[in-house]
């Protein structure tokens, strides 16, 4: 077949609003110091991967995984503190989870709504599941602008909203009453994300069934298992009764499963380690803000943090980085909020220093 006849296939097949998206791009992996992508930056020790590696070794590949995962729901429940009486859904990352969700409410003229600049895959899978999609500006510290949601959620009458609570990529959770109000003045659901939960004062999944219209997402992803690709929503049983039937079969793989009871039987080296996280933001939030050139530090509840350069320069600054053998992200282009801005994910202590001293040397150069 020629390539224009090709082409003119899938200009007649493919969805419109697909052909104008890009696939999500992630750079692959290569020899640095990789502080992009909010990753827990500590392996297992040895001795836990050996016992890791027998346990796996008892998994029979040629047998379907448990379909409903029912051991590593009854974990979860437990590690996560599942409030009694609500029910669970796992997904393969949360990324299939908002997939799923979307497509429970998908339908013409049906909306997603969200506040940004917010977490880059609501508007891509919103896109993916042919909703339409619109975002509400944050206010200047990025806090929620309360009346501006407010008054979308009447015009819009989106059928879900996404918040991520704290909020990627701001690092800030919003404010707890006006998050409370909006989830009452929606005439859908609202999805509370909580990716960043281990490393934030407050959450919204104590009081999932407060609320009618009420979903609170998690991932294992942040926490040292972004690998596993295992994520979680829970709420009333009636609106998990609904989205069990998008769920396609063993979505979850028997390695998985596995992994993740494995995982959360030795929790306390997760907790170790997202202990240290949480003590090394702060003092990388010191040694940026005392940095020449860094123009503002935005404080985080999440395991990365967000800062503005020079103007003009984040281009700059983030090859002069790639140069040094650091990989972060730059944020500067991707909203009109976020010119100039970058962002760290929290590393090693060596790891954040050899960051710091690059960032120095690439700003003073
Ligand atoms: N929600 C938010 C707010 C995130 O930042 C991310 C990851 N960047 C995700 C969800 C996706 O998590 P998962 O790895 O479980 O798909």
């Amino acid at each position: 077949m020629s390539r224009s006849s090709r082409s003119a296939l899938i200009d007649a097949w493919v969805r419109p609003e697909v052909r104008a998206l890009s696939a999500y791009h992630v750079p692959p992996p290569a020899d640095v110091i990789k502080l992009d992508a909010m990753e827990n930056p500590w392996p297992w020790p040895g001795e836990l991967v050996e016992a890791w590696q027998a346990a796996l070794s008892e998994v029979p590949l040629n047998r379907y995984p448990d379909a409903g995962a029912g051991e590593l729901k009854a974990r979860l429940r437990a590690a996560m503190g599942i409030p009694e009486g609500a029910a669970l859904m796992l997904g393969n990352g949360s990324d299939e989870l908002i997939l799923l969700i979307n497509l429970l409410v998908a339908g013409p003229g049906r909306v997603v709504l969200t506040p940004g600049p917010g977490f880059a895959m609501y508007r891509i899978i919103a896109v993916n599941s042919g909703l339409g999609y619109r975002e509400v500006p944050l206010a200047e510290d990025f806090e929620l602008d309360e009346t501006a949601m407010r008054a979308a959620l009447r015009e819009v009458q989106p059928a879900v909203v996404y918040i991520a609570y704290p909020n990627n990529p701001t690092g800030n959770a919003f404010n707890r009453d006006a998050l409370a109000r909006v989830i009452h003045e929606a005439p859908g659901l609202v999805v509370v994300d909580e990716a960043y939960y281990a490393f934030a004062n407050d959450s919204f999944l104590p009081d999932v069934l407060a609320y009618p219209n009420l979903l609170v997402m998690r991932t294992v992803s942040k926490v040292g298992l972004a690998g596993l690709r295992l994520g979680l929503v829970a709420g009333h049983p009636d609106w998990l009764e609904e989205l069990e039937k998008l769920r396609l079969p063993y979505n979850i793989s028997a390695l998985t499963q596995a992994s993740a009871n494995f995982a959360l039987d030795h929790r306390e080296q997760l907790e170790r380690s997202v202990a240290a996280i949480v003590a090394e933001r702060g003092r990388l939030a010191e040694g940026l803000a005392a940095i020449p050139g860094v123009e503002r530090v935005w404080p985080s509840e999440a395991n990365f943090l967000t800062f503005r350069g020079p103007a003009g320069a984040a281009g700059r600054v983030h090859s002069g980085l790639r140069e040094h053998g650091v990989l972060i992200k730059n944020l500067d282009g991707s909203h009109p909020q976020l010119a100039d801005c970058l962002r760290v994910t929290v590393g090693r202590p060596e790891e954040n220093a050899r960051f710091l001293a690059a960032l120095g040397q690439v700003l003073s150069g």
